[in-house]
Parts: C-alpha cells; sequence; structure tokens
C-alpha cells in the first residue's frame, strides 16, 4: 500500500463562468496533517468541494487511495471514507449530542473510526452534555460535536473547514487538542484554515493558494521562514 491518500493534480474548477481554480495541486499521505491556507476567497472551500465531488474538475486529476475519483459524485467519494465538516457547523439543533452522534453511527452501520464510547473517551465534554441540545452547545462545542460525528463513519480522510473560524482564542486552543488527537488516532487530516497560527500549530505540510493557484507548499519551518508568502498570501506581517 502507498503512503499517498490523497493527489490532486492540476485541477481546474469553475462556478458557471467564473473559473475558480487554475492547475491547482496538493497530496495528503496516510497520517498526515496538512493544511490548505489563503485569504478569504482564495478558493480553498472550492479545492475541499472538488476533492468531495460537489463539483467536478474541468481539468486535472483526484486520485484517492490508489483509485481515480475525478468527477464522482459525493455519495460515492463519503462511501470511500472521505468526511467533510463545513464551516458552517452542521449540529442538529433540536436533537441532543447523543442524537446527533448516533445519527452519524447510522451511516457506518456501526464500524465507524471510532466507537461512541471511544468519541466520549477523546471528547469528555461531549460525555458531560450528551442529554444537551445542539443549539444549547457553544460555538467550540459545537465544533467537537460534527469532528466526532464524522469520525463515528469510516473515515480515511477528514477535511476540516476552518474549524476555528468564529471562536474565542482559548476555544481555538481547545480545537488544535482535538485536531492533535484525532490524528493520533490515525486520521489523516487535510484542513483549510486562514489562522495560519492555528494551521502551523497542528499540521506537518502547508500549501499556500491564492486567486485558485499555488503559490507555496512546505513544512512548518519552511512556511515560517517564507515571509513574503506569509505577507502577501497570508496577510501575517
Ligand atoms: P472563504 O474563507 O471565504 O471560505 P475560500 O478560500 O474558501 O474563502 P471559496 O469559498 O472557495 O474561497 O471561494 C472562491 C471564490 O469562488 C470566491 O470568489 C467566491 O466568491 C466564489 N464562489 C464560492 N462559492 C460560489 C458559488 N456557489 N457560486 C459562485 N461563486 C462562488
Amino acid at each position: 500500500m502507498s503512503d499517498r491518500l490523497l493527489d490532486v493534480d492540476g485541477i481546474d474548477a469553475a462556478y458557471g463562468q467564473s473559473r475558480i481554480l487554475r492547475d491547482l495541486s496538493l497530496s495528503v499521505d496516510r497520517g498526515e496533517v496538512v493544511s490548505l491556507v489563503g485569504r478569504n476567497g482564495a478558493g480553498k472551500t472550492t479545492t475541499l468541494r472538488a476533492i468531495l465531488g460537489i463539483l467536478t474538475p474541468t481539468a486535472g486529476t483526484i486520485t484517492f487511495d490508489g483509485e481515480d475519483i475525478t468527477g464522482y459524485p459525493d455519495y460515492e467519494t463519503v462511501n470511500r471514507g472521505i468526511r467533510y465538516v463545513p464551516e458552517e457547523r452542521q449540529a442538529f439543533p433540536d436533537l441532543t449530542v447523543d442524537e446527533n452522534l448516533r445519527m452519524g453511527q447510522l451511516k457506518s452501520g456501526g464500524e465507524g473510526t471510532l466507537s461512541l464510547d471511544e468519541v466520549f473517551e477523546l471528547f469528555p465534554r461531549l460525555a458531560d452534555r450528551r442529554s444537551y441540545n445542539g443549539s444549547h452547545l457553544s460555538g467550540g462545542e459545537q465544533q467537537m460535536l460534527v469532528i466526532a460525528r464524522a469520525l463515528l463513519g469510516r473515515t480515511k480522510l477528514l477535511l476540516l473547514d476552518e474549524p476555528t473560524e468564529g471562536l474565542a482564542p482559548q476555544i481555538v486552543e481547545d480545537v488544535i487538542e482535538v485536531v492533535e488527537t484525532i490524528s493520533e488516532e490515525g486520521v489523516t487530516i487535510l484542513l483549510v484554515e486562514q489562522n495560519v497560527r492555528a494551521a502551523m500549530a497542528v499540521a506537518d505540510r502547508h500549501y499556500v493558494i491564492n486567486k485558485g493557484q499555488n503559490v507555496f507548499d512546505g513544512t512548518t519551518p519552511e512556511l515560517r521562514e517564507a515571509e513574503d508568502v506569509m505577507e502577501r498570501h497570508l496577510g501575517v506581517g
């Protein structure tokens, strides 16, 4: 089995007439945490949508686990173990934490990456709140809930879209810890972030994109050294 789990090779993608991604490439090896960073509107979410199959690339290929999945619909990519946690944390507001999690279990027929007991062990905050309704959780708790729910499915690759967005700094720390914990559980993660500090805290390697194109890739120390990239494309001076 090769180390490579995901290979996005030179994809273009558009919404109608507006071309968003141009010759974009990235790869993720098994067990890695890789970040995709860039300014607002750079095309990060669009890249995740193309991988998941919500949007079909007009050029290039996407290979997952050795199989060409370019243009596969989302139910096919989900079946193969790709899970997307969107920016708008979609916990069911009227269901309890427990019920929300069981929805994730349903999809996997009980053979998820984690069991419900393991989820409660890894996320004690959710265990404490298992009878709370989704609508009564804080932003950070909702983020944990949707990540945990994805892990109750058979997840080989977790696509996390700006998990720290809108969270207070202390809660950002908690989310970073959660990402670290699930990575230690062996889950491979592609993390989209605008918060480059958060991305550097958890990811092994980074892809910086601008206007739908690759502008940099490298390790955390390499990105830290690339001051021009940090300033021009990430607004970090
Ligand atoms: P953000 O942090 O704002 O989510 P992003 O890097 O994820 O930024 P995308 O959401 O991928 O960026 O958006 C890239 C470009 O595509 C933007 O110019 C955006 O306006 C445009 N776009 C996004 N979704 C659609 C859509 N459904 N129809 C048309 N254009 C879209």
